[in-house]
Order: structure tokens, then C-alpha cells, then sequence
């Protein structure tokens, strides 16, 4: 293939200055707000809304905006970027919508292949944000509510004064081949017939990356891995994950499921995977995340190419 599927990943652009002094400054938001030259990225129940050309819609700042979770999410190329989050998922076009040119909210992973690179970061930085504070409203010493501090980067207890900060949680996604260049598919047991990607699991506490790797292969299908590589991560906020792309080389092939978690496992080679998606025995994956550019990697062609006969 003719580039990396790895160099385009969606959600791994790095433009934004997130502007980290500033968001010690107690006024910052209400200045912003002020300024009607700040840009206003507005999520409802975690999703945005796009103008109708596609791109993400940045505003002014509006009246409103003071009643929201407000998060300061730094400078794009000058230019001051809040987000304004409201808990609620939007409902039919009402009124509102309507004056957004009838713009329809829409989640990231509906939008982040085909945004800019930098609308994309924006949009993933919101809601990895916002999912955040979702779920950590109380202070986890005390039981308090905390509140929301350093423009948005910060939860603090006002009980015990303790501080919070968002969490984003590690977690390895491995193509993992054999001496014959097969790569390891499985599909979860939630997932439809004919679903298969790489494995993947979450790094525990005291783990390195090729620990995580090596532990979550032989847990999910009792392959014993060596070789292990990173090459390449993707923040995942759905909802707090950052996940790290690795390769492995198995030093053994039978394939024992984990029961719990795997309802089939199959090494692969090329030829069988062309066939299979073919058949329509296997279904190939959007592109949007990494598991898809580690399988293209592998591949060598891009999936959205393999259609079945
Ligand atoms: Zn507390």
C-alpha cells in the first residue's frame, strides 16, 4: 500500500496549545466568554455539531454558554476554544437547532474519519473532558460533591480540599502474527457473527505496555507472545481510553478462548482474510480506529477496499 494506515490515524493530531498556565487564572472563562472573537465548540449528551459544509461549528460565545459546563481547551491557531457541555442529549430540531442552520448533532465516532485532523483533536479533547466530569462528581476521599476548578482541568473538594484531575485510562490493542506472518482475529462475545478484530485490554496497575500485551493474549486466547513493539497510539473517549498500538510475534498458536470474553479466535493468513471478507463470513471494520489500521498494516491494503462478492 502506498502509505502507512498508521500515519492518518483519526484523533491522534496534536495542534491544539492547550494552553495549560492560563487555566490558573480565576477570571479566564468570563473573559473568554467576553470576547466575542473566543470560539465555542457546543456538546450536548457528548455530541457536537457540524455546519453544513461538514466541518465542525465553532461560534461566538452566546448568553447561554455561562449556564454549561464550561472547558477552556487552549488556542488553535491563536484563537481562545471553549467547550460548552450540557448533559442532555439533544432532542428533535427544535428552534435552536434551527437557527444552527439545521445543523444536526452527531457523535465523534460518526464524524472523526472525515473531519480536519485539528477539528478532530477538538472534538476529542471536549469529550474525553466532559465524559470525565460525568462521572467524577464527588470526591473519592470523602464523599463530598467537588467542584469544578482550573477552567475545567480540575476537580476540587471543597470538604477536603483535595484535588482531582481527569483521568484518561491506558490500554494495549495488539495485531499479534505468527512464524507464517498469520495475525490473530477474535471476536468478543458481544459482538455480531463475523465481527473480528485484534485483541486488546486494559494495562493494570504496575503493568509495562509489552506486560499488558503479553497478559492479555494469553488470557483471552492462551497464545504466549515475545517481540513485542509499540507503533503507534489513539486517544479512544469512549469514554477516558488512550490506546496503545503494539505488534507481538507468537512463540505459540494454539488457540484455547477465553470463555468469558471470547467466543472465537482464528489465525489468519492474507489470503484466507480476502476470501473470508469475500464470502462475507468477515466483516471488515471502519477505519476509524487503530484496530483497523493495525489489521491494514498487515494487510497491506486498505479494508474500506474489500468488499464481499
Ligand atoms: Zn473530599
Amino acid at each position: 500500500m502506498d502509505h502507512d494506515p498508521l500515519s492518518d490515524l483519526p484523533m491522534t493530531h496534536s495542534a491544539i496549545d492547550r494552553d495549560a498556565p492560563s487555566r490558573a487564572d480565576p477570571d479566564l472563562l468570563d473573559q473568554l466568554l467576553a470576547d466575542p472573537a473566543t470560539r465555542v465548540v457546543e456538546l450536548r449528551g457528548g455530541r457536537a455539531s457540524l455546519r453544513p459544509d461538514g466541518v465542525l461549528l465553532r461560534r461566538p460565545p452566546e448568553p447561554a454558554d455561562a449556564d454549561s459546563l464550561l472547558l477552556y481547551l487552549g488556542r488553535l491557531d491563536g484563537v481562545a476554544h471553549l467547550a460548552a457541555c450540557h448533559p442532555q442529549t439533544p432532542g428533535p430540531p427544535v428552534d435552536r437547532e434551527e437557527r444552527l442552520d439545521a445543523a444536526p448533532f452527531v457523535t465523534l465516532r460518526d464524524v472523526a474519519t472525515d473531519l480536519p485532523a485539528q477539528e478532530a483533536e477538538l472534538f476529542a479533547t471536549a469529550l474525553g473532558l466532559t465524559n470525565w466530569h460525568a462521572r467524577h462528581g464527588y470526591c473519592p476521599r470523602c464523599g463530598n460533591e467537588t467542584e469544578v476548578v482550573e477552567a475545567g482541568w480540575v476537580r476540587r473538594c471543597p470538604h477536603d480540599g483535595s484535588e482531582h484531575y481527569p483521568r484518561t485510562d491506558p490500554a494495549v490493542i495488539m495485531a499479534v502474527t505468527d512464524a507464517s506472518d498469520r495475525l490473530l482475529l477474535a471476536r468478543n462475545i458481544g459482538w455480531p457473527e463475523g465481527r473480528f478484530s485484534v485483541l486488546a485490554g486494559f494495562v493494570e496497575p504496575g503493568e509495562t505496555i509489552a506486560g499488558a500485551v503479553a497478559r492479555e493474549v494469553f488470557e483471552e486466547t492462551s497464545v504466549e507472545v515475545d517481540d513485542i513493539e509499540f507503533v503507534a497510539d489513539q486517544p479512544w473517549p469512549f469514554p477516558a481510553s488512550l490506546m496503545l498500538g503494539c505488534t507481538a510475534r507468537a512463540t505459540t498458536s494454539d488457540l484455547v478462548c477465553q470463555p468469558d470474553e471470547i467466543a472465537e479466535a482464528r489465525w489468519f493468513s492474507r489470503e484466507e482474510f480476502r476470501t473470508e471478507v469475500a464470502a462475507g463470513r468477515v466483516k471488515a471494520a471502519g477505519r476509524l480506529s487503530i484496530a483497523a489500521r493495525l489489521v491494514e498494516r498487515w494487510l497491506g491494503e486498505r479494508l474500506d477496499g474489500l468488499r464481499p462478492r
